[in-house]
């Protein structure tokens, strides 16, 4: 959300949204540690004992109502899949009125007359739309759930909690097979806290897996018939101004639609005290809710960036309620009250962040209006310290809380710069998700790596919090423990410690020292806490791991897990030119898994892995290059800041033979674009010395006539310095060094490199290196 987050989640949720619904069964499976234990243990009575199957045959009937639900149907035929799996044992599903000479005992799915006539208490709870119930009476067991997937979270707690069926990651099944089915089923009824259970994690979309795991997510697209899951119509997540109120349709005969800025208006927000404005937006609302069947939730919030309406009304109540959120929550309260008696199943979401983060003095959101909340002021800007050590972000979280406001939580759990770089903050998610349940939140969205596979312990972190979102309960230690043994299978000890070794980086750095502020980035794979003792170790683990996963499916795990111990090694560059070899292996393994698992995306933006490929490379290739004079500064395409936003003009790493490093920045020469900028490190040069700024370039030349490149030094607060322009005449097609200025580097200094717009001469330029040379190195 800072920085267009909520659009970039936004947009995704369009291109994945109705994706998987009928995906089939491709679970793929490997053996389980011995050592395993299950941390999903339920806690309850524990019910009289059961034997469910014996030598592959059993004698109990699943029973539906003569009247299931979709939902019920859906229950009863997962459960007679999983208990085959794990017996041997075909359990028939019969409907009541169509029992024939079925005498029982029964599995009771659902609502059936069986049931009714145990008088259980359990049948009696309210279980809401999701809750469930495990009962008992005799041999019967019976599986009750609330209204939406009540019934399906039944048979999954029992397949999960108490008989230890797992589905840790998407497309995987770890099932335990016997020869006798012998247990005591705990009795037990619950009701999930949180209505939103997201991990946002593109391990956590899929159907199936959210299913399983009892998470409802925007993107795992869980069918209608099957109870669904927290959906909102395409498009309609987060920011929604422009589409209430279309710019195009409305701002040329009626500007007054749209938000005073400095006394004019502007268009993009709306002006939230006009009263046509309110009209039209509820027109939009149920348009788009007719539109859109089933869905639970529309977002009723302001464009991301652009201030809000500063029109004497708008501002009236801002002043009086001493927060924007004012103007916003009378506008959403409007539409709120007047949909709700035609969609009384759905609610309206709005954004608090930025100018709306605090709440409004006495304005109260209706019933049907949530709040999305998002930490950018905790979680964003801290990762490593847990809420109730942030002061900004709680203190409008209890505002909201004592407004009394149903809340959702948009909060932030990777580096968004390095989907792959360990991250370390298990030990803060999950306290700050029972804070802010405690303060009233009844959903959660964890903003991971959502993009493609490959997010540092992304299937773990994904399965952890869909149990803990689920029971805030579990203890996350236990939890990393089940999943390890029970997903890594003989290589889980060393993996098992491979977290240990997170947590304790966490625990040892004091975790509020672990984020530096370099104003969005967060913190660096080469950050000292990664690239030191921890790789070291790390990497040692993952020797370990791979040598005992003796199985093709558990390696593949491993591999997919190293991927982040690969990246920080990758990151970091080769220690010297004896580690080039090796270090080129490293980049190699890595280019392996990534293809094999289809990762081309390790940060929030385009695809990005073959980019990194190409650095890596090239930083291999730096560790060849022999310095002329002893404090010289050099960078290359490893270090600068390339402008790729230009497209067909933005400069590209290349392989470059005749380039000493065997790698170049090419730059087209169809522009005058700075496309290459070393922002260079100012605490590694001595102060106040004057050093030569040179360039080791070569051309693809055409022509001797016109300007071939320029470069130079531009200090911001001069808007100017010195610089230098070269001619095609002058340039080689080897390379050779040129000279573009002589300064005393300071503050506010950038380096730059264009290109002259002169492509018929000079079609295109290739820098290997920028140095930066002490003029008198004896000095
Ligand atoms: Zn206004």
């Amino acid at each position: 959300m800072r920085y267009g987050k909520y659009l970039a989640a936004a947009m995704f949720c369009v291109l994945v949204s109705g994706g998987t619904a009928s995906a089939a069964d491709v679970d793929r499976t490997a053996p389980r540690n011995p050592d395993w234990v299950n941390a999903l243990k339920p806690k309850g009575t524990p019910g009289p004992e059961l034997t469910l199957a014996t030598n592959h045959t059993t004698t109990y009937a699943i029973l539906e109502s003569s009247q299931p639900t979709t939902q019920d149907d859906k229950a009863a035929l997962d459960l007679a899949q999983y208990l085959q799996q794990m017996t041997g044992a075909t359990f028939p599903i019969v409907k009541e009125g169509a029992l024939g000479a079925v005498q029982g005992p029964f599995l009771s799915v659902g609502r059936t007359h069986l049931l009714e006539h145990a008088k259980l208490t359990a049948a009696r709870l309210d279980l809401g739309k999701e809750g469930y119930a495990i009962a008992a009476q005799g041999q019967n067991l019976f599986l009750i759930g609330g209204s939406l997937r009540g019934p399906i979270n039944a048979v999954y707690a029992l397949l999960e909690e108490d008989l230890g069926c797992r589905w840790y990651a998407r497309e995987t099944a770890s099932i335990p097979q016997v020869d006798e089915l012998k247990f005591r089923p705990m009795l037990r009824s619950y009701v999930p806290v949180l209505e939103l259970r997201d991990p946002y994690y593109w391990d956590a979309f899929d159907t199936n897996w959210s299913l399983r795991n009892r998470t409802s997510a925007i993107q795992a697209s869980i069918p209608l018939e099957w109870g669904g899951n927290a959906s909102w119509p395409p498009g309609w997540f987060a920011h929604s101004f422009s589409m209430l109120v279309p710019t195009d349709q409305y701002f040329a005969t009626h500007p007054e639609y749209f938000s005073e800025i400095g006394g004019k208006r502007v268009p993009g927000q709306l002006c939230l005290s006009n009263p046509d404005v309110v009209q039209i937006a509820i027109a939009k609302v149920r348009e788009v809710l007719k539109a859109n069947p089933g869905v639970r939730f529309i977002s009723v919030a302001q464009n991301d960036g652009a201030p809000l309406c500063e029109c004497p009304l708008c501002s009236a109540v801002t002043e009086e309620q001493g927060s924007k959120s004012g103007p916003l929550l009378n506008f959403v309260n409007q539409i709120a009250d007047a949909i709700a008696p035609d969609f009384p199943d759905v609610k309206i979401t709005t954004l608090a962040y930025l100018d709306t983060f605090m709440p409004p003095k006495n304005i109260k959101p209706r019933p049907n209006v949530v709040i999305h909340l998002a930490t950018d002021s905790h979680a964003w800007e801290q990762p490593f310290l847990t809420v109730d050590e942030t002061q900004k972000f709680q203190t409008a979280l209890k505002a909201w809380n004592a407004l009394g406001a149903h809340i959702f939580i948009w909060d932030y759990t990777v580096n968004y710069s390095h989907f792959l770089a360990p991250m370390p903050d298990m030990p803060v998610v999950t306290p700050d998700m029972r804070f802010y349940i405690a303060h009233g939140v009844t959903g959660i969205m964890l903003e991971g790596a959502y993009i493609n596979p490959g997010g540092s312990d992304a299937a773990l972190k994904s399965w952890v919090w869909a149990q803990q979102m689920w029971d805030p309960s579990l203890d996350t230690q236990a939890l990393i423990r089940d999943f390890n043994y029970g997903y890594y299978g003989a290589a889980a000890p060393p993996m098992q410690q491979y977290q240990d070794l997170e947590w304790d980086t966490w625990v040892q750095n004091h975790h509020g020292s672990m984020t530096s502020p370099d104003g969005g980035i967060r913190y660096s794979p080469t950050s000292p806490w990664l690239t030191g003792d921890f790789l070291t170790q790390a990497t040692a683990l993952f020797q370990q791991a791979e040598q005992l996963a003796t199985d093709p499916e558990t390696s593949r795990r491993v591999a997919v897990a190293k991927l982040a111990i690969l990246y920080v090694r990758l990151c970091a560059g080769p220690t010297g030119p004896e580690d080039v070899p090796a270090y080129l292996q490293a980049r190699d393994e890595f280019k392996g898994i990534a293809d094999r698992e289809n990762i081309t995306t390790i940060s929030e933006g385009p695809a990005d892995v073959a980019n990194d490929l190409v650095r890596w490379s090239m930083m291999a290739g730096r560790a060849k290059i022999k310095l002329d004079v002893p404090g010289t500064l050099f960078a290359d395409g490893t270090d600068f800041t390339l402008a790729m936003w230009l497209g067909a003009q933005a400069p590209s790493l290349v392989e470059d033979p005749l380039a000493e490093s065997g790698y170049a920045v090419r730059q087209p020469g169809d522009n005058t674009q700075w496309s290459i900028q070393w922002h260079f490190p100012l605490d590694k040069l001595v102060p106040g010395k004057t050093y030569q700024l040179r360039v080791r370039l070569r051309a693809d030349k055409k022509g001797d006539d016109g300007p071939a490149f320029g470069g130079g030094v531009w200090d911001s607060s001069k808007s100017g310095g010195p610089g230098q322009s070269f001619m095609a005449k002058d340039v080689t097609t080897d390379y050779q060094w040129y000279t573009l200025a002589t300064f005393v580097p300071g503050p506010n200094q950038i380096i730059y490199l264009a290109p002259a717009n002169n492509a018929a001469n000079i079609p295109a330029i290739y820098t290997e290196r920028i140095e930066l040379v002490p003029v008198d190195a004896a000095q």
